[in-house]
């Protein structure tokens, strides 16, 4: 009898326990972290280590296009954004347009992705933009028939590293959760200034709990292991 009460009281613990765990929410904006924080199989993380801390949902910049430009310099000039093209970084602090380095023309950035950039910035996160316009083609790689970028637009902006981690080469849990964290406000962003597409499969592995943080796509999109893709 006691044997049987004994595995009875086991199995009320662990029931219990999954019950609670599920619950575990981020001390500063009341967001349930569970799904974003625990990769299945992973090993759990210290208690005290709780949550990914998330800002709350920041102000929203104007849509004033001159003094964006004038914010996104001043983050340029201090390190807190940089280009890894130097076509996208002269357009920042110049008018906002991009001389394309593949075809021909100039393609002016997208003010909603300008009001991404200084909000992102205001929020506390360091970036390198990879690639805005940089040297993107008309067509999303592989695709045909063509089907044409946000970039080839200037409403695509992808970010491959983030308060100096490296998405691809440091998977540590550090950088996992900077990269999610960094998902996660970009998916709580103000709805005027909200991506259309949010696109990562990882950290340099396919990561279940970073695809829960995408919008716009339903799954892994192929080359999206070492850069988060915002479009608008
Ligand atoms: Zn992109």
């Amino acid at each position: 009898m006691r044997k049987k009460l004994n595995i009875l009281f086991i199995f009320l613990m662990i029931s219990v326990f999954s019950i609670i765990n599920p619950l575990i929410v981020s001390a500063q904006t009341g967001i349930a972290c569970i799904d974003v924080y625990f990769d299945p199989g992973a090993p759990k993380p210290d208690p005290a280590e709780g949550c990914p801390d998330v800002a709350a949902p920041g102000e929203i910049p104007s849509a004033d296009r001159t003094a964006l430009l004038q914010q996104i310099s001043t983050f340029i000039n201090n390190g807190t954004i940089s280009f890894s093209h130097d076509n996208d970084k002269n357009a920042m602090l110049g008018n906002g347009i991009v001389q394309r380095r593949v075809g021909t023309g100039t393609v002016e950035i997208s003010t909603k992705a300008l009001r991404m950039y200084v909000y992102m910035a205001n929020q506390g996160f360091k970036f390198n933009v990879s690639s805005m316009i940089g040297g993107h083609s008309r067509c999303v790689k592989g695709s045909s028939p063509c089907r044409e970028s946000a970039h080839w637009s200037g409403r695509g902006v992808d970010i491959n590293n983030i308060n100096d981690f490296d998405i691809d080469t440091n998977r540590s849990r550090e950088s996992q959760n900077t990269l999610k964290n960094f998902m996660i406000v970009l998916n709580n962003m103000p709805t005027e200034i909200s991506p259309r597409q949010i696109i990562c499969s990882g950290n340099g592995v396919v990561d279940s709990s970073v695809l829960a943080l995408q919008k716009g796509v339903s799954g892994i999109v192929d080359g999206h292991l070492d850069h988060v893709h915002i479009g608008y």
